[in-house]
């Protein structure tokens, strides 16, 4: 690990060390906009961002309120400082919708205001055990009267529609009026990115004392957008509390006033119900009152049940415990937590680089999603690979038009994405990146293995399997001073300090791995499922002599090997370029994304994040131990890991390699980026992709966990200062258990059928359910 990368690392944290929470024990405005994303709540459908219920007295330079629904977008012109033949013309922002946590408390007239008056205790904690944001606060207003205030708030994950706030509060000290104004605020616009700040209006709303709802459109793309709200007033703070309401064209508010006696507890709650109609349903406001409804009469109590039964099924699945070290076993959780809520699991939305925690990356999908999320589900909650697989089936249509964009045969997907088309104005950072095609094959493939989901591979898969394999045929060609091998180039590689450049060897290894799997797929539904395969073949004009064909050109791919240096080299020019290291650039140079011109950036040999170590970890049964040695070596003074995606492959492979140091800081560099902040903008939203590389460290890295032809292999170590860690994981319908403590591994049958894999060189078979089969490290 570089000097830099150590230094960032050296920040105090900013939250306490615990196993399930992340507490913030001090309001502080500085903290602000960090916590925003910390504290985000979602569930895969909508998110909302942490912010706090009364309005934030701090300046705007601090927040970004948000609230918004997977795939819900805006779409506007991209403006081009200089035109150039087939751009994309227009670009998707996901859209900053109506907030609805808006809750104001005010004793007689003096509102709650944490910059005023005095802050007696105060706290707010994400639980991560039962899925609930919860704040404490006890608060002493400017004329001594001092009130305490709980409030819970949740977004549900078993009913995806429906958010709520349950708002408690007791007079510490005195008697006498206290109002609660609860609001809906439409008339909200994105702070980042989309030029119209006018992209949505409200269209419909309609009020009553205690509940309401407002309908949005969304002017571009017509999106219409329905939040239901309804308030329950609890247990006896009804006898005690007058409502009114109050409503201009974008907003409602409704006023709670209650005559509290010193020392009673009253209770209100909200519960929202949203919907938008692009989804499936009768009607946006139909559907949404109906969860509305059902949600007011289960009662909050129930909601936060419901959620915590949901999280222990999840942490059941999904837990890496780690014993002796605080910070990673919080880090894990709290990262494994996020994921939970970044995922789109309806087959129509994705998992978006910020998650719905925020609004930078426009809410897009990368291959972020295939390379670094749908691993974690794949071995844990396969149901939801498989639905982020059916994305992108189902936007098979709109990859098939950015092909032709491109002049390239089969589908090209989308670099940047919310609708399936390509979002992307930048091609050099984008289009060029062919290699997601392959990347969305690898992940595939992934799924496939580890579920053996026929029906999936015969009704979806192998048709993304042919399409992308198309495009690689149509992408490449025989170039004669290659000795004539089939080539690709004018193609960038994952790291994107180096575009347009000639084989990049990961991108030529997967494109040939693509065509691989493709053909073998191929062959096997051909043969098993005959009907299906001609359906196919007829619905996309396929041929044997076309897979003949991908089956001759796949054994002609150029894969780069440097016999000087004996490595293999990024592209055809990356070792002819000016070396540098990373610790001879200036720190405050770095990041160079920020700091570099482009052009300077591409004339050196500096990396922005992994590209031949993800190579060596995709199809890390193809390359020996030692050659991973020497690229390591190689490429890592050079990597400024600029991008949170890299560090985890990093320390993936010096997992492998035996660089156990390097393991360890890398893994905690990707573990803890959001949480202390080393690269000081988790402010904008989480780093879901990141995320997912601390599962994948822990798993692969730690645990050396690979999967090669559908057979699993075990290499695990226990870091330095470790006492143990132990995961599960799900193959072929069964699911087992790994425990790594000292020397000693136990694999466990949890449930399913026997499992048999390979610790180290030794084949491990497990028969019978929660028998135990300890070896040797
Ligand atoms: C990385 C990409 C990544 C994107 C979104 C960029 O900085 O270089 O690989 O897909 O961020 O996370």
């Amino acid at each position: 690990m570089r000097n830099y990368h150590a230094r960032k690392m050296d920040k105090e944290a900013i939250y306490p060390y615990q196993a399930w929470k992340i507490t913030e024990e001090e309001f502080l405005l500085e903290n602000n906009h960090h916590n925003e994303a910390i504290f985000a709540l979602g569930n895969g459908y909508m998110g909302l961002r942490g912010t706090v219920e009364e309005d934030y007295p701090g300046s705007e330079k601090t927040t970004t309120p948000g609230f918004y629904i997977n795939g819900v977008y805006a779409s506007e012109e991209i403006i081009y400082g200089e035109e150039a033949p087939n751009l994309p013309q227009n670009g998707q922002t996901m859209i900053n919708l109506a907030d609805w946590s808006e809750m104001n408390l005010y004793i007689n007239e003096e509102k709650l205001n944490l910059l005023k008056g005095k802050i007696l205790d105060y706290k707010r904690e994400l639980d991560l055990k039962q899925g609930l944001l919860k704040r404490h606060i006890l608060w002493e207003d400017r004329q001594g009267r001092k009130i305490e205030i709980n409030i819970t708030r949740l977004i549900s994950l078993s009913r995806e529609h429906i958010g709520a706030i349950r708002y408690q509060f007791k007079a510490v000290n005195f008697s006498g009026k206290i109002s609660l104004n609860s609001a809906i605020n439409g008339d909200v616009s994105n702070h980042h990115h989309l030029r119209n700040k006018k992209a949505l209006e409200v269209i419909e709303s309609e009020v009553d004392t205690k509940s309401g709802y407002l309908l949005h459109n969304v002017k571009s793309t017509k999106f219409k957008i329905a939040y239901v709200v309804e308030h329950l007033i609890v247990g006896q703070t009804k006898e005690k509390c007058e409502s009114k309401k109050r409503s201009s064209e974008n907003r409602i508010d409704w006023i709670f006033e209650i005559s509290a006696s010193q020392g009673e507890k009253y209770t209100i709650d909200k519960i929202v119900g949203v919907n938008h109609s692009q989804e499936k349903g009768e009607n946006p406001l139909s559907d949404a009152r109906a969860s509305a409804a059902r949600a007011s009469i289960s009662g909050f109590e129930n909601l936060i049940e419901e959620q915590a039964e949901f999280m222990t099924g999840y942490w059941q699945d999904v837990d890496v415990k780690i014993e002796g070290d605080d910070a990673l076993q919080q880090a894990f959780r709290f990262n494994a937590f996020h994921i939970l809520q970044a995922a789109g699991k309806d087959g129509q939305t994705s998992v978006a680089a910020k998650g719905i925690s925020g609004e930078y990356y426009e809410g897009h999908y990368f291959w972020d999603t295939e390379s670094y999320v749908l691993p974690f589900y794949a071995f844990q909650r396969p149901e939801v690979a498989r639905n982020l697989l059916l994305f992108r089936y189902n936007t098979l249509a709109q990859a098939r038009e950015n092909a032709k964009r491109m002049k390239l045969d089969g589908v090209l997907f989308p670099w940047r994405t919310i609708n399936g088309e390509e979002a992307s104005g930048f091609f050099m950072g984008s289009t060029v990146q062919y290699h997601i095609n392959a990347d969305i094959a690898y992940a595939l493939n992934l799924y496939y293995q580890v579920s053996r989901d026929q029906e999936f591979m015969e009704n979806y898969g192998l048709e993304i399997l042919i399409e992308t394999a198309r495009m690689w045929l149509s992408l490449g060609s025989y170039i004669p001073m290659k000795d004539n091998k089939f080539c690709f180039n004018t193609v960038c590689g994952p790291d994107e300090y180096k575009p347009g450049v000639d084989n990049n060897a990961y991108t030529n290894y997967m494109a040939k791995f693509n065509l691989d799997i493709t053909v073998k797929m191929a062959e096997i539904i051909k043969k098993e499922a005959p009907e299906k395969y001609n359906r196919l073949s007829e619905r996309i004009d396929l041929t044997d002599n076309e897979i003949a064909n991908m089956k001759e050109i796949k054994e002609d791919i150029y894969l780069p090997y440097n016999e000087k240096l004996e490595i293999t080299p990024q592209d055809d020019s990356f070792l002819y370029k000016n070396p540098i290291e990373v610790d001879n650039i200036p720190e405050e140079e770095l990041p160079l994304v920020k700091n570099w011109h482009p052009l300077i950036i591409w004339r050196y040999q500096v990396i922005k994040q992994a590209d031949v170590m993800l190579l060596m970890l995709q199809l890390g049964n193809q390359f020996s131990q030692d050659l991973k040695i020497r690229n390591y070596d190689y490429y890592e003074p050079k990597t400024t890991h600029d991008s949170s995606l890299s560090p985890a492959i990093y320390s993936i492979i010096a997992s492998e390699i035996g660089y156990k140091n390097q393991a360890y800081n890398y893994f905690m560099q990707t573990a803890r980026l959001d949480l202390d902040d080393y690269n000081e903008n988790a402010y904008q939203g989480v780093h879901t992709a990141c995320m997912g590389g601390t599962w994948l460290s822990l798993v692969q890295g730690f645990g050396g966990m690979r999967m090669f032809n559908g057979n699993l292999y075990f290499h695990p170590h226990l870091p330095d200062g470790w006492d143990s860690y132990q995961f599960r994981l799900r193959f072929k319908g069964s699911q087992i258990e790994v425990t790594i403590k000292e020397n000693i591994v136990k694999y466990m049958l949890i449930s399913g059928d026997k499992v048999e894999f390979k610790h180290y060189d030794q084949v491990i078979v497990l028969e019978e359910s929660h028998l135990a089969e300890e070896v040797q490290i």
